[in-house]
């Protein structure tokens, strides 16, 4: 049963509606149809092949952004709908939130940002706005995938002021200092959940952490205590699964607790409301501080851990070189980006091909260009 949907949510009446008026869907809401043109994307399919932490071939259990961006509409529909508000809505950011990711993950963007300094940049949020508005083609009638507004605004989550003149009405929310829609706030912290906990999972299983180093940490050595209680016999990687899932559930029972006590002290009755309120999904402030001592954590030790920082290393090698051998000679990319050159600028033509390297495509690239006897 559906439950009825607030009146301060985002629902296909209040929405602002496609940039391109399209008839409306038959047996679905707009909204379900977002997440349905993100599911066929090619962007979408390609987040399976692409580093979250650990580069893809590295091992089979890791997660991808695939599985991360799944896990993170996990979260984000479950406190959604929770709460009342468009999960449909939460799914369809939550799905292509990372769509505009590089390969190799974080070092991968860093990479191009640092080669796109005198062209206006590289950034993962604008570049997933990108993908969706732009890059991908798969309709007669338009460029991209002519999403809701709203959809749209979910997946920038982040702006200069700069970059917001530039967009256009997506981006006036950033120099009108207002917020987005409470799903589009969700799916921000369910992404943290999401991250932070499988990290921890996949931190464990590669070997670069240890159960040791994490009874430090309040959240997983309380939740750990607990799994003991409860099952003193328990095998190792059992006792972890038990650890996580309890600080996932511990993580949204908190937001879920602290948002409804923001949401009934601000009173919100429209979308509007929401834009001027203070953020209104959030952790309570002892959940947010444990929260962030396990990011503190994971920095030092996993992210920071000298076996991921050679492959941050490799990744900056493998991006820079790539970008500059395009530049050096453009008629080295594929036609249709040389036509996106010609169309878009140089630059940020080789930034969208590079970026949609999965980060095997982008090592297999890295041959061809520069390995003697490679084809
Ligand atoms: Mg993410």
């Amino acid at each position: 049963m559906r439950i009825e949907l607030q009146t301060y949510s985002v629902s296909d009446s209040n929405s602002r509606g496609r940039a391109i008026a399209e008839p409306a869907a038959k047996s679905r809401s707009e909204f379900q149809r977002d997440r349905d043109r993100i599911v066929h994307c090619t962007a979408f399919r390609r987040l399976e092949y692409k580093t979250q932490v650990f580069v893809n071939h590295e091992g089979d259990l890791f997660r991808t952004r695939l599985t991360h961006s799944i896990e993170v509409a996990q979260i984000a529909r479950s406190i959604a709908r929770a709460l009342g508000l468009n999960d449909d809505l939460a799914e369809a950011v939550s799905l292509a939130h990372d769509l505009g990711h590089t390969p190799f993950g974080h070092a991968g963007q860093d990479a191009l940002n640092g080669c796109m300094q005198a062209h206006g940049g590289f950034e993962h949020n604008l570049q997933s706005l990108r993908i969706v508005d732009r890059l991908e083609e798969r309709y007669g009638a338009f460029d991209g995938l002519n999403l809701m507004f709203e959809t749209r605004e979910g997946i920038l989550k982040h702006c200069s002021p700069a970059k917001a003149r530039e967009l256009g009405a997506i981006g006036q929310r950033f120099i009108d200092g207002k917020r987005p829609s409470l799903e589009a706030q969700i799916c921000n912290l369910a992404d943290e959940i999401a991250y932070n906990n499988h990290d921890v999972d996949d931190g464990l299983r590669s070997g670069l952490i240890t159960v040791e180093q994490l009874q430090e940490i309040d959240l997983f050595a309380r939740h750990a205590d607990e799994v003991d209680q409860l099952f003193p016999a328990i095998a190792p990687r059992r006792r972890i699964s038990e650890v996580i899932r309890r600080i996932i559930d511990a993580q949204v029972t908190d937001i879920l607790a602290e948002s409804s006590r923001r949401i009934a002290a601000a009173a919100p009755v429209t979308l509007a409301d929401v834009a001027v309120a203070p953020a209104l999904i959030a952790f309570s402030a002892a959940m947010h501080e444990q929260n962030q001592e396990l990011k503190r954590f994971l920095r030092a030790n996993l992210y920071r851990h000298y076996q991921v920082l050679r492959m941050t290393n490799k990744a900056h090698r493998i991006i820079g070189e790539l970008f500059a051998a395009f530049m050096a000679d453009l008629r080295l990319l594929p036609p249709q980006y040389q036509a996106l050159a010609a169309a878009e600028g140089d630059a940020r033509a080789v930034a969208d091909y590079v970026a949609g390297m999965t980060d095997r495509y982008a090592m297999k690239e890295y041959q061809r260009l520069f390995s003697v006897g490679q084809l």
